[in-house]
């Protein structure tokens, strides 16, 4: 369900957007990917595990305070996500708003930023495969954070770099957790489609 209400630039410095789902549709086989996580996990630790999320594994490494074991775990990761990376499909609308931000409303000063769970190699690679890399100043990705969505610590780390305010910022995604992300940060977040609808009736008018 897409929100009924005009979205407004206006006083916004820094544009946030979540990558798979959003700019991108990554091709990565999640379902392999959360099993050889799950895996190695039982493996290493000879401890039975029932997470459904590849951020409640690593979370728990992070508890052990195991970071070498947690960069094993990126590589894997990574390995995953770019193993299909010329499969990924670019979003047209998303990808129309960051080429044309001005007639949007968007400030020429504002800066764009990426905060995802994919990693950095992966935001990195999927941008410039959609043309848009130059466009984006600072990118947040799995290897940046110890807590992860819906943990706000991405969206504080994004403020932090550009050295602004929550109310500066817009952050965009296609997932509960990014809502719950932006809310917890107190970052005003909307959903894609949202921005989508948005793109399109701009583009039909
Ligand atoms: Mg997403």
């Amino acid at each position: 369900m897409t929100r009924k209400i005009p979205l407004s630039f206006t006083g916004k410095k820094v544009i946030v957007f979540d990558l798979d789902g959003t700019i991108v549709r990554l091709a990565a086989d999640w379902h392999s990917l959360f099993k050889a996580l799950t895996s190695r996990f039982t493996e290493k630790y000879r401890e039975a595990i029932n997470y459904h999320s590849m951020s409640a594994i690593l979370s728990k490494i992070v508890e052990k305070g195991d970071e070498e074991e947690l960069q094993l775990n990126f590589n894997l990761i990574r390995q995953y996500e770019l193993e299909n990376i010329t499969r990924n499909e670019s979003i047209k609308e998303t990808i129309f708003f960051l080429n044309n931000k001005e007639l949007f409303g968007v400030s020429h000063s504002a800066n764009l930023a990426v905060f995802s769970l994919n990693t950095r190699s992966t935001i990195l690679k999927s941008l410039k495969m959609a043309g848009i890399l130059d466009k984006f100043e600072f990118f947040v990705g799995r290897e940046d954070v110890r807590k992860w969505k819906p943990e706000p610590d991405g969206l504080l780390k994004i403020l932090d770099y550009f050295k602004v305010n929550a109310e500066d910022i817009i952050y965009f995604g296609d997932s509960e957790i990014d809502l719950l992300a932006g809310s917890n940060a107190g970052v005003e977040s909307y959903y894609i489609d949202t921005l989508i609808n948005h793109v399109r009736n701009m583009k039909k008018s």
